[in-house]
Order: C-alpha cells, then sequence, then structure tokens
C-alpha cells in the first residue's frame, strides 16, 4: 500500500518528535489520555443530545495495557471512535489550533517547537516520542467497520480497513528500543505508567484501568510441623482503577475538612510542614475556576535560589496543562503553591500560548486579592503564624515593593513587618502608628548591620528617651523600600541620621545652633584634621550621654554605600557610591570640653583628639575603621 504524506508542517513537528532530546517525554501518556477522554466526552455529549443513542454513563473507560514481549503499550477508549476519513482528517496534519501557534513560531527554531511542548504538548504526535511505530485502530460510533491507521514516522502513514469488536479507539505504541540516552523500555511497566497518571491525568473524569500487581499472603499446600497450612507472599494482578477522578479542590467545601487540605498539600508539593494558610477559591462569574491555594509556614530550600520554580497548577477538564503557571501568581506571592482548575480555559488552552490569556489574567487578578485577602487575616488574627511566615518569605514583598517603585505600595504595605526596639519583636506600620503618641511627628527607623548595633547607635538616645519606638531595619534594601514608601498613612518615615529629627522642644536645636556659631573655627579644624574623610563637622542635637556620631548628608547614607559596595563589579559598572559624613559632636560631653582645650592650647594633641572622635563614631556606627593602626596607635599615645 502506498504511503501517504503528512502535511509538511505535521512532518517538521514530528521529526522534532522522534529526533526529540526532550526530557519530558512522559507526557506522551497525558497527551494520549487526554485524546481518549475528550473522544469519551464527544459521545457522551452526543448521547446527551441525541436520544436515539441509549447509551449508559456508567460504561465509558480508559483502559491503559502494556505487552512487554511485544514492547507496547496499549491505551483504549470506548469513546466516538473516527472514521476512515476522520482519521486522514485529523491524525495527518497536527491538530488544527496546534498548528497556528506552529505555524506563527515556524520562522524560529526546534527550540521553539520544543518550547510549545513543554508548555502544552502536542497531542497525538507525542508518541513518536517514545514509539518507533504508533498503530491506531479506530471505530466510529454507529460504524460497523473499523480501520487501521499506521505509521513509523515521519516517512508517512497507512489506512487500511480493520476490525475491532465495539466502537472506540486503541492507540497502539511499539516502544523505541533503549539507547544509550534514553531508556524507554521504563515505560513498559506497569509501576511507571501508574504513577504517570497519578502525576498528570489523576483527575481525568472517566476511568483509567490497568492491571495493578499485588502482594498478598496465602496459604500454600505444604504443610508446617504442627500441621497447618505454611504461608507465603504470591503476586497477583488486579485490574482497577488508578485515577482518583474527582480532585480535592473539586469537592465541596462542607465534604473537605482543613486536615484532608492539609495532607493533600503535603504530598502533592513535597512539604514536610502543614500550611500557614488554605485558600479555596470556587468562583462563578465572568470567568469560573475553582482554586486551592497554599501559604507554606517555611520557605522550601531552594526558594531563594534560581531553582525554585514558581507558579500554580493548571488543570483545566482534570488535566493538568501547566505545572507552574506563574502567569497565575504576580512576583510578590511567588511562594504561594496550589491548584486551579477553570473549565472556561477549555481543551483550547492548550493550543495558545497561555500568558497571553485573557480568561487567564482575570483569574490571576481574583487570585492576587484572595491571597492578600487572607494573609491580612492571618496578620490580624493569628500573629505568631504570619511572622514566622514573614520571616521566611517578607523579603519577597520587600523586593516587590522596590520593583514597582513603591506603585504596590496600598497593597502590600499592612503586609509589611520590622523589628521595633521598643517591642523586641516583629510589628506591622499598622502597629507601630497605633502606638505613637499625639506629639510625636514621625516614624522613625534606623537601618544598619545588625539589631544589636542598631540599639547602641548614639543617636537614638534622645528619640528613645522620648518614648517613641524605632524600626531597626538589617536588610540591605530597607531604606530603599522606606524611600519608596516615604510614610504610612499620614505619618512620614524619618531616619535617626536626618538632619531634622522633628523632637519637642525646639530648644534643644536652638542651643546646638547657637553652639555651632560659637565654634565655627573649632569644626572646621575638625573637618580637616580629617583629611577628606568628612563633609561636614556639626554640632548635634541628637546626643545625650554619647560624644559622637556619624550621619550623613545628601542622598546616600551609609547603609546604601554598604550596598552598593556589596554588588558584583558587573552591576556596579566601576560606579562608587559613596555617602558623604558628617562628624556630629556632643557640646555636652566632657570629650568636647577636652577638644576644645586641646585646640586652643595645643594644635596637634587636638588633630589627634578629632582623629581619635571620628574612629569612635565610625565604630558607634557599626562599619569598620578605615585604619585600625592608626586609632590603636593614637589610643596608646594618649595613655602615656
Ligand atoms: P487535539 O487533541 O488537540 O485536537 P491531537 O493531535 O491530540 O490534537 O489529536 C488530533 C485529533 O485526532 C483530535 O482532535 C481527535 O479528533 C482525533 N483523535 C485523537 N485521538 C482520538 C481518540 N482516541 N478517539 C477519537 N478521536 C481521536
Amino acid at each position: 500500500m502506498a504511503k501517504k504524506q503528512f502535511k509538511a508542517e505535521s512532518k517538521r513537528l514530528l521529526d522534532l518528535m522522534i529526533n526529540s532530546i526532550y526530557t519530558n517525554r512522559e507526557i506522551f501518556l497525558r497527551e494520549i489520555i487526554s485524546n481518549a477522554s475528550d473522544a469519551i466526552d464527544k459521545l457522551c455529549y452526543a448521547a446527551l443530545t441525541d436520544d436515539k443513542i441509549g447509551l449508559n454513563r456508567d460504561d465509558f473507560r480508559i483502559d491503559i495495557k502494556v505487552d512487554p514481549e511485544l514492547g507496547q503499550i496499549t491505551v483504549s477508549d470506548n469513546g466516538i471512535g473516527m472514521t476512515a476519513a476522520e482519521m486522514e482528517q485529523n491524525l495527518g496534519v497536527i491538530a488544527k489550533s496546534g498548528s497556528l501557534q506552529f505555524k506563527k513560531d515556524n520562522t524560529d527554531t526546534a527550540e521553539k517547537a520544543l518550547d510549545i511542548i513543554g508548555q502544552f504538548g502536542v497531542g497525538f504526535y507525542s508518541a513518536f516520542m517514545i514509539a518507533s511505530k504508533v498503530t491506531v485502530v479506530s471505530r466510529a460510533y454507529g460504524e460497523a467497520e473499523a480501520n487501521i491507521w499506521e505509521s513509523t514516522g515521519a516517512d508517512g502513514y497507512t489506512i487500511k480497513a480493520g476490525s475491532r469488536d465495539t466502537w472506540g479507539t486503541d492507540v497502539i505504541m511499539t516502544i523505541k528500543e533503549d539507547t544509550e540516552e534514553a531508556e524507554y523500555s521504563e515505560y513498559l511497566d506497569n509501576n511507571t505508567l501508574s504513577s504517570l497518571v497519578k502525576k498528570y491525568s489523576d483527575y481525568v473524569r472517566w476511568p483509567i484501568y490497568m492491571d495493578v500487581t499485588k502482594s498478598r499472603y496465602v496459604e500454600t499446600e505444604e504443610l508446617k510441623e504442627d500441621g497447618t497450612k505454611k504461608k507465603e507472599w504470591q503476586d497477583y494482578t488486579e485490574n482497577e482503577v488508578i485515577n482518583s477522578r474527582v480532585p480535592i479542590w473539586q469537592r465541596p467545601k462542607n465534604e473537605v475538612t482543613e486536615d484532608d487540605c492539609k495532607e493533600f498539600y503535603k504530598k502533592q508539593f513535597y512539604d514536610f510542614e502543614d500550611p500557614a494558610a488554605v485558600i479555596r477559591v470556587s468562583a462563578e462569574g465572568t470567568v469560573s475556576y475553582k482554586a486551592m491555594l497554599f501559604v507554606p509556614a517555611a520557605a522550601p530550600n531552594n526558594y531563594y535560589s534560581k531553582d525554585y520554580e514558581a507558579g500554580l497548577q493548571l488543570y483545566s477538564s482534570g488535566v493538568m496543562i501547566m505545572e507552574h503557571c506563574d502567569a497565575l501568581l504576580p512576583d510578590q506571592f511567588r511562594f504561594v503553591r496550589g491548584v486551579v482548575e477553570s473549565p472556561d480555559l477549555s481543551l483550547n488552552i492548550s493550543r495558545e500560548l497561555l500568558q497571553h490569556d485573557r480568561q487567564l489574567k482575570v483569574i490571576a487578578n481574583s487570585i492576587e486579592k484572595k491571597i492578600r485577602n487572607e494573609l491580612l487575616k492571618l496578620v490580624e488574627n493569628d500573629r505568631e503564624k504570619y511572622t514566622k511566615f514573614y520571616q521566611a518569605f517578607g523579603l519577597q514583598f520587600k523586593y516587590a515593593v522596590l520593583n514597582a517603585y513603591g506603585g504596590n505600595k496600598d497593597q502590600l504595605q499592612d503586609l509589611l513587618m520590622f523589628w521595633s526596639a521598643e517591642k523586641e519583636s516583629f510589628i506591622t506600620l499598622k502597629d507601630y502608628t497605633e502606638a505613637m503618641g499625639e506629639d510625636q511627628k514621625f516614624i522613625y527607623f534606623a537601618a544598619g548591620e545588625s539589631v544589636a548595633a542598631l540599639s547602641a547607635l548614639p543617636q537614638t538616645e534622645r528619640i528613645r528617651a522620648k518614648g517613641y519606638d524605632i524600626l531597626l531595619l538589617t536588610d540591605n534594601i530597607d531604606e530603599f523600600l522606606m524611600n519608596m514608601l516615604t510614610g504610612y498613612g499620614e505619618k512620614s518615615f524619618c531616619s535617626v541620621n536626618a538632619e531634622e529629627l522633628g523632637l519637642e522642644p525646639a530648644e534643644e536645636k536652638q542651643k546646638a545652633e547657637g553652639a555651632e556659631a560659637g565654634n565655627k573655627e573649632l569644626l572646621t579644624f575638625v573637618k580637616e584634621a580629617l583629611e577628606g574623610k568628612l563633609a561636614a563637622c556639626v554640632i548635634s542635637h541628637k546626643l545625650v550621654s554619647g560624644a559622637v556620631c556619624l550621619t550623613t548628608q545628601g542622598g546616600i547614607s551609609l547603609e546604601m554605600e554598604r550596598y552598593f559596595a556589596s554588588l558584583p563589579e558587573a552591576v556596579a559598572g566601576g560606579q562608587v557610591m559613596k555617602a558623604e559624613r558628617v562628624l556630629e559632636i556632643n557640646p555636652d560631653h566632657e570629650a568636647f570640653a577636652s577638644l576644645k582645650k586641646a585646640f586652643e592650647e595645643d594644635r596637634e594633641k587636638a588633630a589627634d583628639y578629632a582623629r581619635l572622635l571620628y574612629g569612635m563614631a565610625v565604630l558607634a556606627a557599626g562599619i569598620p575603621l578605615e585604619d585600625t593602626a592608626e586609632f590603636n596607635r593614637l589610643l596608646c599615645k594618649l595613655m602615656k
């Protein structure tokens, strides 16, 4: 019989399939099962709309059989079947909608096509990833004759008359010989196949039957010494349904307990801890969908590495069409795991680029709101749990605010937490502002390396003495974050290093200004003694018991300087971001009196004092000295 040729575009795809180096070959089974399920759907639908067809829903089934001797896997269904003409039309060309996508991309290379396979599969043709020959025996419903379609690959296919007991279709895949790169024979094992069904097709609504090997402990004919029969383990096979059919997220809320959900989460997403929150959604409207989402309690090991794949599992009509659909999750919630199923995505979803799907966007927006509300509930109702969660994933929110230049402030500000100097625990901005007295103008923060170093900053003393709390920020992006957020509600943020701290009474400041005017010459002298290290030396109005503190002027703080210094050369691009340092001196401190005295009597000594004071300020700011040896030498000199 003359071989018929595949249409050109199908041939190209087929070539790819046959020579596929694609690692995700296993999806072939999902594709073939989906087709079988569709074929049953079609017949079922015909039965609904045409009362001549007296079919019983319970009789519909899909069967998987393995014949290791022949090296074959057969997937059978009792669906609508195909006539010879339909085989010609359906199996001779690549699926219509799929071909559309393929045409769009056909200027690109194999890589692009493999990407399509990766995301959606390409239906029937994927069988050629694992089979050297595919035989389809099909009898259309209502026809007496069956036909056999057969192909060994890109060189074409044949269709001839055949026979089949009842209507339906068998797809017989003769598995390729093992090669060094690929072990195709693994698919000739019932256990492998059944785990693939579990992974991809567990929720196909029709039962999938397969022979399952089991063991039982049975009596043998042999007798034991006491005359009773010996027992032994025996393998036996049973033909049973291997898919669970109705997924947990499709079951009504009142039928599923919180524990059921948690168990499902742990099994499905390989976590041993219960999730911090379970979110169930059943939405009807422009787009209907069901979702079961989980907020993990702790970050998986690879979370902050590029190995972590964000996204929700996307199902349509019981079939997993994407394992990590990241278009469903905004970046700030990329830690959320879960499942979304929508009948509105229909079977066509697999034939279009999901990322641009309008319905998917609607679902994504709705999911985003649900997640946020759930987290806000946790903030209010279970602070302990939320704090633990926040320590694992909070950084994500901060980056999200930065990446959106603060545009999503309203959505995210109430999910943020910061360390409170007062409470010695994480608090929200709402907590902070609610605890503020009427006289307090600003939300104070200090940014630096550690909570311990920040608590000891000399310039925090006066603020704390007023009874005001200070947020102690230790992530290197925190100060940028504060700049983006600018404040919370009516209140603005204020760094403890700011020139204007908004502290009453104003006399303190006036006093400092007076002292500054009276000591101009001395302050200039100190600045010069530090040989370019300082942008200014000023009289401070912030200090209580500390002699000096280090602050900055201009847009770059010490923290930002440290952050920029930590960037890899490639990112920094040779640019050096330096903070303009300001040495603030406490005019009421005895160190200042000594400095002043030395300035009047012995300039060399005064210059040493200036350097020592600067060193103290640097150390108090929690940053390393530029010249430790020099500092130590000065100290020893002082002790003489
Ligand atoms: P798709 O399923 O996306 O249409 P496929 O390449 O998987 O693309 O299948 C092509 C067509 O072949 C299907 O649309 C269907 O009409 C037909 N077909 C495939 N498998 C079966 C089957 N088991 N029973 C009936 N028709 C089938």
